[in-house]
């Protein structure tokens, strides 16, 4: 890359940036002390990468288990690791050992002097702010997990998924006991799924979040309400099974189709934008198809009052994403977690959309991590892979290198700041 990229990036590393998603625990002191670099950096991504590259899941969960002696460990994993290294999965967490603790990547010469400084950050008292504030640069990062949090770094989304598909009698009861109320009938489930919201809103939250390309099709039909009674009775049902035994809600599509409309009539009504997870789904096999955010283009129409943030790229269906935030004013573009799926689908679907959307539609960032530390490695590529973008830009003539360096503050800071409403970074 030459000198418009060695410029737009140097302004990019000046940017306190925006962390569109991220699922750490809210509080430091809540990271598990039992655990050691392998459990803790294999909690995901790369482990799916692992496997796909031919490690067993009965050989994964041996890696992943602490207990066990850690060379042995690596002796199982490492020809699988070596496979792995460069995905986007792979080269984030050898950028993190290098800028974190000093070491030359992950391989057997350093596995275990990184265990060793891995494992002294469980007992220091400032490893959230080392990585995401002095290595990082992240100004505010919007947090999907359940449990209190530290305002210093997160702003908390809310998840209503489980109004959709309460997955069994537990789940219920536990809404029952946040609201304080029984459900008998869909009014009441209703009501909960308001209060749940505004609960949500009045500790912080920022956004709805919704990922239901896991377990169904992002197609939601347009059910009337009414329909939905018939959810209420397959809870019902299973009241009666005693609690020792597993309780499964088997709610139908059109229970959950309908609640996804009432949901997405609360976003509108009390103004607050709705996250969308599709693309590429974590994990070791799924359906990709369930996934594929032109599904969403119905909702979309029918909602132009609701903010739509679409995540990671849509990966691989970024081309179709493209042409759907280009369609709607109300359809906006999320990077998040995309930028280590494949750091090149990342610049050319930046690149894309430069020439099909409108700079302010578009969010540069979101770690997308369970652990901190790669959080580092996210961030490093994502500066690397929108200056790379934007340069080609350049090179093309479409704008200089200050306007690039204008987009870049958009896409990092000013757009995520605009839409989630986050006070004193717009
Ligand atoms: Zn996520």
């Amino acid at each position: 890359m030459g000198a418009s990229y060695e410029a737009i990036l140097a302004s990019i590393e000046t940017l306190e940036i925006v962390d569109t998603h991220e699922h750490l625990t809210g509080l430091e002191a809540d990271r598990s002390r039992e655990t050691d670099v392998l459990q803790e950096y294999l909690t995901h991504y790369f482990n799916s990468d692992l496997r796909s590259a031919g490690l067993s899941a009965a050989a994964l969960r041996r890696v992943m288990d602490h207990t066990q002696p850690l060379m042995e460990r690596w002796e199982i994993v490492e020809p699988y690791w070596e496979m792995a290294r460069h995905t986007g999965y792979g080269r984030a967490l050898d950028i993190t050992v290098q800028a974190l603790y000093g070491l030359d990547g992950i391989r057997r010469e350093t596995v275990v002097a990184l265990n060793e400084a891995f494992l002294q950050t469980l007992s220091s008292p400032d490893h959230y702010h080392r990585v995401l504030k002095e290595s990082s640069h992240i100004a505010i990062s919007l947090l999907d997990a359940e449990g209190p949090y530290d305002p210093a770094y997160f702003r908390p989304v809310v998840r209503l998924d489980r109004f959709i598909w309460p997955r069994d009698l537990e789940t219920v009861l536990g809404i029952e006991e946040e609201c304080g109320a029984t459900i008998r009938t869909l009014d009441d489930w209703l009501a909960a799924c308001e209060a749940t919201l505004l609960r949500a809103r009045e500790r912080g939250a920022v956004a709805i979040k919704n990922s239901d390309a896991y377990v169904r099709t992002l197609r939601f039909d347009p059910i009337p309400l009414r329909e939905a009674e018939a959810g209420i009775e397959a809870i019902r049902a299973v009241r009666h099974m005693p609690d020792w035994e597993a309780r499964p809600v088997n709610v139908d599509k059109a229970f959950q189709d309908a609640m996804f409309h009432y949901i997405l009539g609360l976003a509108e009504k009390h103004r607050i934008p709705v996250q969308v997870h599709t693309g590429i789904l974590e994990g070791s096999g799924n359906l990709l198809t369930n996934s594929d955010p032109q599904l969403l283009n119905p909702l979309f129409i029918q909602y132009p009052g609701v903010t739509f943030d679409i995540f990671h790229i849509g990966y691989p269906y970024q081309h179709v994403l493209s042409a759907l935030a280009k369609m709607f004013p109300n359809v906006y573009l999320d990077m998040c977690w995309a930028h280590i799926i494949s750091p090149t689908a990342s610049v050319n679907a930046l690149a894309e959309w430069i020439d099909s959307v409108p700079v302010n539609k578009i969010s540069a960032f979101g770690g997308d991590y369970g652990f901190v530390d790669a959080v580092y490695g996210h961030q490093w590529l994502a500066r690397r892979n929108v200056a790379k973008a934007l340069a080609i830009k350049v090179e093309e003539g479409v704008f200089d290198v200050a306007r690039a360096c204008e987009i870049a503050r958009l896409l990092f800071v000013e757009n995520p700041a605009r839409l989630f409403g986050l006070e004193g970074l717009a």
